[in-house]
């Protein structure tokens, strides 16, 4: 069972931004930006292509509608949205999944830098602080609010 069907099972905390019966979002546990969302099928498959076309379709559909609540809760300007497609892609969770990560101009260095650790760091046990965690709420709750 993949960490995110973990989360998905209520077996590991997350900081929900939306839910359906084919797919979730919810705030990445380390950030390569403020806001950073993860777009997850509930079906637990590693690649794109071994998604249903309409659960590929419906996935990217869910990431376009989170990026725009992004823009509007949390007032970023674009974003990158990612997907590492298979191990040697440096994907980490074997459970394909959409990277929704929001970028508010003039945040070059900020950014770059953030991405550098956030590679770094990927091999290591998420650090999960209080006030770590009550950012990620208050982030999640204003894109929930900007999606319904
Ligand atoms: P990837 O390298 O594309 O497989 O991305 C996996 C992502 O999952 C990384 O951005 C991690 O920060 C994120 N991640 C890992 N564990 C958790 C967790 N418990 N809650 C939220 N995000 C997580």
């Amino acid at each position: 069972m993949s960490i995110f069907s973990q989360i998905m099972a209520g077996e590991i905390p997350a900081n929900w931004v939306y839910q359906d019966a084919l797919c979730v979002a919810f705030m990445d546990i380390n950030p390569m930006s403020p806001g950073h969302v993860l777009v997850v099928p509930r079906l637990e498959v590693a690649t794109l292509e071994e998604l249903p076309g309409d659960l590929r379709t419906h996935l990217l559909d869910i990431t376009v509608r989170v990026a725009a609540a992004q823009r509007q809760g949390l007032g970023s300007l674009a974003q990158h949205v990612l997907v590492n497609d298979g191990k040697a892609a440096s994907q980490t969770v074997p459970h394909v999944h959409f990277h929704v990560i929001p970028r508010y101009g003039r945040d070059q260095i900020a950014t770059m830098s953030r991405i550098i650790w956030h590679v770094a760091t990927l091999m290591l046990p998420p650090s999960v602080s209080a006030s770590k965690r009550a950012r990620l709420a208050s982030q999640a709750e204003q894109i929930k609010q900007a999606m319904s």
